[in-house]
C-alpha cells in the first residue's frame, strides 16, 4: 500500500493541552492526506486515541479534543490510496505489549512489508489491518523486548526497507525517525514550551514555533518533557529525497532540506520558460498545482500571467456526485473557465505533472471550448515513466501515459498545440540538490532501494551496511 501521509509529534515541557496543538498542526498538513485523521496523547498513565475517516474538521470537535488530555502526543493524516479505505488502516496505530503501549504514525511505504509480515505471521503474530505500519509496530515491540531503546530502533532499521518518516508515542516520550535515505520529509521545531516534529515546516509555523532543521536521514529525535535529544543511527553516502515532494506534494510555504518549496517551483517554471518557449500571450496555471510554476514561467518569459480557470475548493467527501448525464455539471462544478481571459488568446497552460493524462486532456478541451486560439501545455516534471513504490500514490505502470507513449504521442492525446516537459537537468538545477541525492524513481525507473523486477542504484544495494549496530560489534 502506498501511503503518502502527514505526521506530527508534540512534547510540552509543562502540563498543557497538546491535543489542540496537534489538531492545528494536522490542519496545516491536511494537503498530505484527506482520507482519515487521528491523534494519540499520553495522559500520564495511558495513551488515548481518537481516529476517524475524513478531514481533520470532520473527525474532531471540541468535545473530542478536550477528552484527549495530556502534554505529549502524536497525530496523522492519511492520503486516499488505492489500498483499503477503512478505519483499521487509519492512524495513529496503537499496540499494547507487556511493558506498555506504543502509538505509531507513519508516512512512507515499505517495499519488504509483505515478506516481513509473512515471517511475523508464521511465528504467531496476528494483524488487524493491511497497513505496513502495523508490521513496523510489531517488529519494534519484538526488538524492545530484547534491547534498549536505541538498539531496538537500530534493529528495526536493519529490517525495514523503504521510505519511513515515523513518529512514535511511548509513555511520556515522542520519537521521530527518518529513514536512512531521507526519502519522505520530516523536520522539527522549537515551541515556546517544548518541541514539535512534523512532516512539513508549515506545521511548525502554525504552532508559532521556530523551525530548527530537517531530521537528518537515519536520525532519531527523542522528545521527552519538552527536551530534545538526537541520535544519528545511519550514515549513508547519499540521501534519496523524494523529487515529487518538490514538484507537487509539499506545500509551497514549506521549507524542505533548507529550500523554500515556493522558490523551487518558481525556478522550475523559469527553467520551463527557457527550455520550452512558445508563441503565446498568456501564461495560466491549472489550479492549484500549477500556480507557482506558472508564476516562474511568467517571470522568466515576461508573458502576461492571467488566471483562466477557477477551482471550487469546497467539494468535500460527502458531496453527492451527479449521475452520468450530469457529468458535465460535475466537471464545471469542480473547475470553471474565466471566458474573457481565454477567448481569442494563445495560452501557455502550466501544471506540475501528467500521470494518466486525464486532467490535462480535460482542461485543454475546456479552454478550447472557451475560445482559446492555441494551447501550449508546459509541465513542471519530466515524463512520469515508472510507478512509485516509496510513498506517492501515483498509478500503476499500465496507467502511466508516458510509460507507453512518446512526447508527441502524449501531446496528441491531450489535444495540445505543443507539449513541453522540464528536463531532468532543469529540474535538478531548479531544486538545487545533486541528482544523486534525490529519489527520481518515477522519472527514471531506477530506485534507491531494491525492488523486485526494478532497477536499483548500484551504491544503494547494501543499505544495511550503513546502519549502526551495537549488537553486531560484539556478542549479544
Ligand atoms: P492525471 O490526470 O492522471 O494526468 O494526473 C495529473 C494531475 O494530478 C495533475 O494535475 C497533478 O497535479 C495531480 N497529481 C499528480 N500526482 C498526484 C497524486 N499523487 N495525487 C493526487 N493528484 C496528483
Amino acid at each position: 500500500m502506498h501511503d503518502a501521509c502527514g505526521v506530527v509529534g508534540v512534547s510540552f515541557q509543562e502540563a498543557g493541552n497538546v491535543a489542540k496543538s496537534i489538531y492545528y498542526a494536522l490542519y496545516a498538513l491536511q494537503h498530505r492526506g484527506q482520507e482519515a485523521a487521528g491523534i494519540s496523547v499520553h495522559d500520564g498513565k495511558s495513551i488515548r486515541t481518537h481516529r476517524g475517516m475524513g478531514l481533520v474538521s470532520e473527525v474532531f470537535d471540541d468535545a473530542q479534543i478536550s477528552l484527549l488530555r495530556g502534554s505529549v502526543g502524536i497525530g496523522h493524516v492519511r492520503y486516499p490510496t488505492t489500498g483499503r479505505s477503512c478505519i483499521e488502516n487509519s492512524q495513529p496505530l496503537l499496540v499494547k505489549y507487556k511493558d506498555g503501549a506504543i502509538a505509531v504514525a507513519h508516512n512512507g511505504n515499505l517495499v519488504n512489508s509483505s515478506q516481513l509480515r509473512e515471517q511475523l505471521e508464521q511465528t504467531g503474530d496476528i494483524f488487524y489491518s493491511t497497513s505496513d505500519t502495523e508490521v513496523i509496530a510489531h517488529l519494534f515491540v519484538r526488538e524492545l523486548l530484547r534491547h534498549d531503546l536505541l538498539e531496538a530502533v537500530r534493529a528495526l532499521m536493519h529490517k525495514i526497507v523503504g521510505s519511513y518518516s515515523l513518529v512514535f508515542l511511548m509513555g511520556d516520550t515522542v520519537l521521530g525517525l527518518r529513514d536512512p535515505l531521507g526519502i519522505k520529509p520530516l523536520c522539527f521545531g522549537k515551541l515556546d514550551s517544548g518541541y514539535v516534529v512534523a512532516s512539513e515546516s508549515v506545521a511548525v509555523d502554525t504552532l508559532n514555533g521556530c523551525l530548527v532543521r530537517d531530521v537528518k536521514p537515519g536520525e532519531l529525535i527523542v522528545l521527552k518533557q519538552g527536551e530534545m535529544k538526537s541520535y544519528q543511527l545511519a550514515h549513508l553516502p547519499n540521501p534519496a529525497h523524494c523529487v515529487f515532494e518538490y514538484i507537487y506534494f509539499a506545500r509551497p510555504d514549506s521549507i524542505l532540506d533548507g529550500r523554500l518549496i515556493y522558490d523551487v517551483r518558481v525556478n522550475i517554471g523559469a527553467k520551463l520558460a527557457e527550455e520550452h518557449p512558445a508563441d503565446a500571450d498568456t501564461v495560466t496555471p491549472i489550479p492549484d498545482s500549477g500556480i507557482t510554476l506558472a508564476v516562474g514561467y511568467h517571470q522568466r518569459s515576461c508573458i502576461s500571467y492571467r488566471e483562466c480557470l477557477m477551482k471550487n475548493r469546497y467539494i468535500g467527501r460527502t458531496f453527492i456526485m451527479p449521475d452520468q448525464n450530469m457529468r458535465e455539471t460535475a466537471v464545471r462544478l469542480k473547475m470553471n473557465t474565466i471566458r474573457p481571459n481565454i477567448e481569442g488568446h494563445k495560452l501557455i497552460l502550466v501544471d506540475d505533472s501528467i500521470v494518466r493524462g486525464t486532467t490535462s486532456r480535460r482542461i485543454v478541451n475546456m479552454v478550447r471550448k472557451a475560445g482559446a486560439e492555441a494551447v501550449h501545455v508546459r509541465i513542471g516534471s519530466p515524463p512520469i515513466l515508472a510507478p512509485c513504490y516509496l510513498g506517492i500514490d501515483m498509478a500503476s505502470r499500465d496507467e502511466l501515459i508516458a510509460a507507453h507513449k512518446t512526447i508527441p504521442g502524449v501531446e496528441a492525446v491531450i489535444n495540445a498545440d505543443s507539449l513541453g516537459y522540464v528536463s531532468h537537468k532543469g529540474l535538478v538545477d531548479a531544486i538545487g540538490i545533486p541528482a544523486e541525492n534525490l529519489c527520481m524513481g518515477c522519472l527514471t525507473g531506477v530506485y534507491p532501494v531494491e525492488i523486485p523486477g526494478e532497477k536499483c542504484i548500484a551504491t544503494q544495494t547494501k543499505l544495511s551496511e550503513y546502519i549502526d549496530s551495537e549488537s553486531l560489534k560484539g556478542p549479544a
